[in-house]
């Protein structure tokens, strides 16, 4: 089923390494949802200027605080002088920029420190597009996370809570605080009950097929319930791969000590998978080879997909 977009929705497809940017035309102003990953910031300024054809942006609405959707905020609020609007869950972590709190320490990934306007609540209702929409709260890949919702349209913005094919790295539940998994859940079936014809996820074309995605996520969920340790393999890969995008290459032989120097996959790989980082290395490198992610050239690890 293809997608279908009200004329004043502009979604601006992204690679895996920055999250799509969805743009709301609204006279001569728009309104920005997500912004991208910082090494990206150039790419994303230049992309939103083009798609605002000489308008000016009044707002960036961010749908939760990870490095891939909040990576161009500083940019385009010195460019734009946009307010930017976060949800209320985070407001804490970027007042402070707790880089620990956000996930880039922890994770290896880096952010671009932003001052934000306003926040959104899981209830409150906005102003998109000229349309009405709706926040709503969906914990699970991020516990403050917030998803859109039109009704008048029957359009969701998702940001990583869902996916075509899943959704984003639980990182709560990986991190060892237990109850993200369960929110995982409690989020699709909150998503399920919502009336949606087309949705605009953080990652990958807006999609039709509503019913398929969730029946898609709803069985990731529940393997990931029933194996924890499929969980944690899928989370190691799914973060490798994306800070792999952002390194471009990274020395074979220094696989072991990069994963050691990095909290998230040291942890990780010790706590669920019970390996070393020496072991996990290995391991790492044979699958993410298999699957085609990354190849070996001149004895780096470089991406396979693009950034
Ligand atoms: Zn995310």
């Amino acid at each position: 089923m293809a997608a279908r977009l009200p004329g004043q929705v502009r979604v601006i497809e992204r690679g895996w390494l920055s999250s799509n940017n969805i743009l709301f035309l609204e006279g001569d102003s728009a309104t920005l949802v997500d912004s991208g990953y910082v090494g990206h910031a150039e790419q994303t300024l230049a992309l939103v200027r083009e798609a605002l054809g000489g308008r000016r942006l009044a707002r960036l609405i961010n749908t939760h605080s990870h490095s891939d959707h909040i990576g161009g905020n500083a940019s385009l609020k010195r460019e734009h002088g946009c307010d930017i609007v976060i949800p209320a869950g985070i407001e804490e972590h970027v007042l402070a920029w707790d880089e620990e709190a956000l996930l880039l320490s922890q994770a290896c990934q880096r952010g671009d420190p932003f001052r934000h306007d306003a926040v959104l609540r899981a209830g409150d209702e906005f102003e998109l597009g000229g349309l009405a929409w709706r926040a709503l709260a969906a914990p699970g890949h991020d516990m403050e996370a917030l998803v859109f919702h039109c009704p008048a349209e029957r359009l969701l913005i998702s940001g990583d809570a869902l996916w075509e094919d899943g959704f984003g790295i639980v990182f709560g539940e990986i991190l060892g605080h237990q109850g993200a998994l369960r929110a995982t859940r409690e989020t699709l079936e909150a998503i399920a009950a919502l009336d949606v014809a087309t949705v605009i996820p953080g990652h990958g074309a807006p999609f039709g097929d509503f019913e398929a995605a969730l029946e898609r996520a709803f069985r990731r969920q529940a393997a990931f319930e029933a194996d924890p340790q499929r969980m944690g393999r899928n989370a190691l890969k799914a973060c490798f791969t994306f800070n792999l995008l952002d390194l471009q290459r990274l020395p074979a032989s220094g696989l072991a000590a990069y994963l050691e120097s990095v909290p998230f996959f040291r942890d990780v790989g010790a706590r669920i998978l019970g390996k070393s980082t020496g072991e996990l290395a290995g391991w790492l490198l044979d699958e993410l080879l298999r699957a085609r992610a990354v190849a070996v050239e001149d004895g780096f690890i470089v991406p396979r997909m693009a950034a």
